[in-house]
C-alpha cells in the first residue's frame, strides 16, 4: 500500500522521489550518509534517518542499514531510484520478504535481467532482436562464434553498468588477452568475472523504449528516446522521440517490448535498450528502474513517471490507455556534471553562486542550492535541464538559451561542453551516433 516511503537514494533523484511522493501526499523518510545530511530533499522530508558513512558501501549500498531504517522509521515502501541498490535483486527480494512494498518489479524479475547474458536469452526467446553473439558465457568455442560473427567484437561483463566492463576486439590474436583482462576487471567491479561475446556494431545509435505496467495486467510503451551523444559509454544528452525512425519499425518494436513486458509479467516502469543502425534494432539490455533520462519521456507524454511508479507500488491500477498516450512535441535534457573540463575528473566543493534556468518549457532537476557542499564521494551529476519544445529546433533553440542563463560558481562543471555541443551542426542535423562525442573530443 505505502503509507511511508523511505527514499534510498541521494541527489536529484531522491528530491524527484520525493517531490512525487508530497504530490500523492505519502509522508517521506529520506535515508541520508553522513556526507548528505545537507541535501535539499533532506531537509524537505518529513523524516530523516542516517544510514551510515559517507562511503556508498556503507550506507546507499548497505542492505541491512536501509532494512533498519525502514523498520525504525515505519516506512512501509522503499523507493531505490537509479544506481546503488535499484537494481539489486537481493534488496528487492529483502524488502518483499520483510513484507515491504519495492518500487520496481518483482526481485525474480529485477535478478534476470540484471545479468546481460540471461536478459538476452529471454530477449531472444520472447521474440526481441538481439546483438548477434555467444549465446552464454565464454566457453571453448568462443573463437569459432567470433570468427562466424565476424570481427570487430565486443567481451561484455554479465554483470556490468554504467558503460564499464566492455572491450573491443579488432583481431582474433587479440581475443584471448581481451577476454582475460574484461574477466578481471569485471570480478573487481561488479563481483562476477562472468563474460560473454558480442558483434560490435561500429556506428549504432543507441534507441530505447521506455514501458510502464500495472500489477492488473495492464502494460503500456511511452515512446521512445535517443541517446546516442555518449562519453565512454554513458549518455551525456538524451532526447524524445528519436528521431527518422520509420513509424512501421516503431511500431513493430514496441509491439515487441510490450510482449516481452507480458511474458515477464513486469510491472513498474522499465527501459528495453537497443543499438539500432540500417534501420534495424538490436536489444542489448533492459533497465528495470527510472533512468536519469526519465523526463524527456514525461515532457512529451505529460506524464509523471515515478508518481505512476509510486500508484502502480500501491497496487493501483493505471488508468491510461494505449491510446491516450499522444507524444507532443520534443524535448531534449543536458546532464550536468561537477566535472573538470579537461580532466573529466569529478570537482566537489562548495556552490558560491547558482542560477537555474527557467520559463516557457524549461525543466530543471536539481539538487542545488547557493553554499550547499557537493560531496566527493558519489556519481558528479548535480543538475539535468530539460527543454520541450513543439518541434526539436525549437526545443535545441530553448536548451541553448537555457544553459545561457544558467550559471554555477565554486565549482567547475561541463555546461561549457554542453553549450557547444548543442550548437555542433551535426547535433542540430541530427546526424550523429554512439562514437560521435568521442571522436569529436579526441580531435581536440
Ligand atoms: P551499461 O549497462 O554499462 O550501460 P550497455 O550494454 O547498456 O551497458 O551499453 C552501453 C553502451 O555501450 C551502449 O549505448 C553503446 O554505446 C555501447 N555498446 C554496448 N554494446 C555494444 C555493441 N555490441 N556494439 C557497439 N557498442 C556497444
Amino acid at each position: 500500500m505505502i503509507n511511508k516511503l523511505l527514499i534510498a537514494n541521494r541527489g536529484e533523484i531522491a528530491l524527484r522521489i520525493l517531490r512525487a511522493a508530497k504530490e500523492l501526499k505519502i509522508p517521506t523518510v529520506a535515508a541520508y550518509s553522513e556526507a548528505d545530511k545537507d541535501l535539499m530533499h533532506v531537509k524537505m522530508a518529513d523524516e530523516s534517518i542516517c544510514i551510515g558513512p559517507a562511503d556508498s558501501t556503507q550506507s546507499y549500498l548497505n542492505i541491512p542499514a536501509i532494512i533498519s531504517a525502514m523498520e525504525l522509521s515505519g516506512a512501509d515502501g522503499v523507493h531505490p531510484g537509479y544506481g546503488f541498490l535499484s537494481e539489486n535483486p537481493d534488496f528487492a527480494e529483502k524488502v518483499e520478504k520483510s513484507g515491504f512494498d519495492f518500487v520496481g518489479p518483482p526481485a525474480s524479475v529485477i535478478r534476470m535481467m540484471g545479468n546481460k547474458i540471461s536478459a538476452k536469452e529471454f530477449a531472444l526467446n520472447s521474440g526481441l532482436p538481439i546483438v548477434p553473439g555467444s549465446s552464454g558465457p565464454i566457453d571453448q568455442d568462443t573463437h569459432k562464434k567470433a570468427e562466424e560473427i565476424g570481427y570487430p567484437v565486443i567481451i561484455k561483463a554479465a554483470s556490468g553498468g554504467g558503460g564499464r566492463g566492455m572491450r573491443i576486439v579488432y583481431s582474433a590474436d587479440e581475443l584471448n588477452n581481451a577476454i582475460e583482462l574484461t574477466q578481471q576487471e569485471s570480478a573487481v567491479a561488479f563481483g562476477d568475472s562472468t563474460v560473454y561475446l558480442e558483434k560490435f556494431l561500429e556506428s549504432p545509435r543507441h534507441i530505447e523504449v521506455q514501458v510502464l505496467a500495472d500489477r492488473h495486467g495492464n502494460v503500456l510503451h511511452l515512446g521512445d528516446r535517443d541517446c546516442s551523444m555518449q562519453r565512454r559509454h554513458q549518455k551525456v544528452i538524451e532526447e524524445a522521440p528519436a528521431m527518422g525512425i520509420k513509424k512501421e519499425k516503431r511500431e513493430e518494436i514496441y509491439a515487441q517490448c510490450i510482449e516481452a513486458c507480458r511474458q515477464l509479467d513486469y510491472t513498474s516502469a522499465g527501459t528495453f535498450e537497443f543499438l539500432y543502425e540500417n534501420d534495424n534494432f538490436y536489444f542489448i539490455e533492459m533497465n528495470t528502474r527510472i533512468q536519469v533520462e526519465h523526463p524527456v519521456t514525461e515532457s512529451v507524454t505529460g506524464l509523471d513517471l515515478v508518481k505512476l511508479q509510486l500508484r502502480i507500488a500501491r497496487d493501483e491500477e493505471l488508468k491510461i490507455k494505449q491510446e491516450d498516450i499522444v507524444l507532443k512535441g520534443h524535448a531534449i535534457e543536458c546532464r550536468i556534471n561537477a566535472e573538470n573540463s579537461e580532466t573529466y575528473l569529478p570537482s566537489p566543493g562548495k556552490i558560491l553562486e547558482y542560477h537555474a534556468p527557467g520559463g516557457i518549457g524549461v525543466r530543471m532537476d536539481s539538487h542545488l542550492y547557493k553554499d550547499y557542499t557537493v560531496p566527493p564521494y558519489y556519481d558528479s551529476l548535480i543538475a539535468k535541464v530539460i527543454c520541450r519544445a513543439n518541434d526539436r529546433e525549437d526545443a535545441r533553440a530553448r536548451l541553448e538559451r537555457a544553459l545561457d542563463e544558467m550559471y554555477v560558481l565554486g565549482i567547475d562543471t561541463n555546461l561549457d561542453m554542453h553549450r557547444k555541443l548543442i550548437k555542433d551542426p551535426n547535433f542540430i542535423n541530427g546526424t550523429f551516433n554512439i562514437n560521435y562525442l568521442e571522436n569529436l573530443n579526441k580531435d581536440k
